[in-house]
């Protein structure tokens, strides 16, 4: 049996919130560690984390110049994932679908793998997770920080339901010229399942990818203890309510605080509620996904905020999906789903 990766190897937490402090380019290689090498970047509107581990698949050292080319691949990788996806890069095929391409013949593999993800998801989880939001998503800018009429949101999710899309082998169709897709709430996991797929392909033997709030693991099976992620306190961006261990798979988080305006004292947050067309109040202010595949992990991410505790708990017991969930309530109370054992979840309390 091989080792254990040593404790120390992540042994500084690793707050979702935290860890993005330098930005460095990727021509560079990362902090040294006798462990690990840490590559950041920004792509796919966020800050990533690569972290690397040094001994390769067979014990060996592996060299800087090697962990740099893997990380370069990373970074390709992410590049054609955002050339597909991205709703705001023109050249993208969601681009195109978005704004007057209403048939796309031969559209791209990802594209439709990621279209049928997203539509299973959206049903295993009662429409609460809805990659069809588009129309209404984009009324709720943060950066044009504007509140929407009612008559324009209520406007807007007229364009929404999967109905509005056909996909038939390799050509979408859409039914509804103003419907838009918005994959920014699958997207990162999406992108994380991506690398972690390449990278098992690789020497390295072990390693980490975080992408804005969503982080997976690869390589050998680690002790909790090793991959040690902060979940932040919803009201105190340098504060934790506590650690999630991940032995496997990735955690997503979903939080009010992520992207949003005030306007008058209102909080007017990213995360939608598909039936109101405004941003859910279901009394969550955020909540963390472990599940085994990033997709799922992202996109409940975004479902279970907009369910909230009890709803997320009936999805829970029905099954369909395999989660774990972490919630933190308005009340600042910490809710966890039944699987969540003391292993993988260590509380903070608000004064330690
Ligand atoms: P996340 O931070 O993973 O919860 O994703 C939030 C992003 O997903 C938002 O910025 C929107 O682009 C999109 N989004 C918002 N509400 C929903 C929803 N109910 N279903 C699917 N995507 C959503
Ligand atoms: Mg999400």
């Amino acid at each position: 049996m091989k080792n254990y990766i040593p404790r120390r190897f992540f042994s500084a937490a690793l707050a979702v919130i935290l860890l993005m402090s330098s930005v460095i380019s990727l021509s560079g290689c990362g902090k040294k560690n006798e462990e690990y090498r840490d590559f950041n970047f920004f792509a796919m509107d966020t800050y990533i984390t690569l972290r690397l581990a040094v001994k390769g698949s067979d014990g060996s050292v592996l060299s800087d110049d090697y962990l740099s080319s893997v990380a370069n691949e990373c970074a390709d990788i992410l590049s054609d994932i955002e050339g597909t996806l991205s709703a705001h890069s023109e050249k993208s095929d969601v681009y195109a679908l978005n704004s007057g391409v209403d048939v796309m013949i031969t559209a791209d593999d990802t594209l439709v793998s990621l279209l049928e993800t997203a539509d299973k998801i959206r049903e295993l989880t009662g429409g609460a997770y809805d990659y069809t939001l588009g129309a209404v998503t984009e009324l709720w800018d943060p950066k044009t920080a504007v509140v929407p009429s009612k008559a324009d949101v209520l406007a807007a999710l007229e364009h929404t339901g999967s109905d509005k899309l056909m996909i038939i082998n390799r050509t979408i169709r859409k039914l509804d010229s103003k419907t838009k897709i918005d994959f920014g709430g699958i997207g990162k996991g999406i992108a994380a399942q991506s690398l972690l797929e390449y990278l098992s392909t690789t020497d390295v033997e072990y390693g980490l990818v975080s992408l804005g709030g969503n982080i997976g693991v690869f390589g050998e099976k680690p002790e909790y203890g090793n991959y040690k992620i902060g979940i932040r306190d919803p009201d105190n961006a340098g504060g934790v309510i506590g650690y999630m261990y991940l032995n496997s798979g990735f955690i997503s988080v979903s939080g009010d605080y992520e992207r949003y305006f005030e306007v008058d004292g209102v909080r007017y947050h990213h995360i939608i509620d598909p039936v109101t067309g405004y941003p859910a109040d279901s009394g969550v202010r955020s909540v963390a996904v472990h599940a085994l595949n990033g997709a799922s992990a992202d996109a409940l991410s975004t479902a279970l905020f907009v369910l909230g505790v009890e709803k997320s708990l009936e999805l829970y017991e029905e099954g369909n999906l395999k989660f774990e969930a972490v919630f933190v309530t308005d009340e600042g109370e910490i809710i966890t789903t039944p699987g969540i054992t003391e292993e993988m979840f260590e509380p903070v309390g608000k004064n330690d």
